[in-house]
């Protein structure tokens, strides 16, 4: 793993006002992403792990702090910016993979990789997550299992630095969730890319080179794994 920041976080927070209430969603957090590295962050449901991720993908500003991307805090930069930064360098992966469901496999791959300047080819993409002869299947005609790679797939077209997993396999029954788990590992290795996936199933843990433990809105733990496990050797 190299040691090169790709992202870092400083000092910070989210707060999210309902009304009176102020819920203090991420507490004063600094965290350094590297480069290449699988990225493993585990925690209770409502521990803050979306907010963090949403963050990092610039779907979402910090209340206070700042996040570094290159040379830019990010957090100071205007909307056009973290557009560019969204659209450009983050790859999302959600829990109930978010497909437009009135185009097909290969069209929502292709309006992702419009939106970048130098794509990967779509099909060559689909054919990697193993879905070549999917790609004119519209999302309600595949599988759960399916959709998450064509998800897979809309991410990885945009040749992202960073690519994002919320809960990946959390809508998943057990194989189909090891054989998506087996994918972001390709991702990951294959393309270099870095990649970060939350979860509150800590079996994932032996997957990942470090492991951050989320709990109240605090990183409470980060640990360097020093023999991560392929995907298809960890059960739970
Ligand atoms: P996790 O992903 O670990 O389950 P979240 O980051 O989704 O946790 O949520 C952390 C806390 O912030 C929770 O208490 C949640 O209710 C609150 N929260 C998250 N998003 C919002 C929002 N948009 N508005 C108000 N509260 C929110
Ligand atoms: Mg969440």
């Amino acid at each position: 793993m190299t040691a090169k920041v790709l992202v870092r976080l400083d000092r910070v927070t989210r707060d999210f006002t309902m009304g009176e209430v102020v819920v203090n969603a991420l507490k004063e957090t600094t965290l350094e992403i590297f480069e290449g590295e699988l990225l493993v962050i585990l925690g209770p449901s409502g521990s803050g792990k979306s907010t963090l991720l949403n963050i990092l993908g610039g779907m979402d500003q910090p209340s206070s702090g700042e996040m570094w991307f290159g040379g830019r805090d990010l957090s100071r930069s205007g909307d056009a910016e973290l557009t560019r930064y969204r659209r450009n360098e983050v790859g999302f992966l959600f829990q109930f993979y978010n497909l437009i469901s009135d185009l097909t496999a290969r069209e929502n791959v292709e309006l992702a990789a419009n939106l970048v300047e130098h794509p990967l080819p779509a099909d060559q993409i689909l054919t990697e997550v193993g879905l070549a002869d999917r790609m004119d299947h519209f999302p309600s005609q595949l599988s759960g299992g399916e959709q998450q790679r064509v998800s897979i797939a809309r991410a990885a077209v945009k040749n992202p630095r960073l690519l994002l997993c919320d809960e990946p396999t959390g809508a998943l029954d057990y194989q189909t969730g090891k054989l998506i788990l087996g994918l972001l590992a390709k991702v990951n290795q294959e393309h270099g890319r870095t990649v970060i996936i939350v979860t509150h199933n800590t079996a994932i843990a032996a997957m990942a080179h470090r492991t951050a433990r989320m709990r109240s809105g605090r990183i409470v733990e980060t640990r360097v794994n020093p023999a991560p496990v392929a995907p298809e050797r960890i059960e739970w």
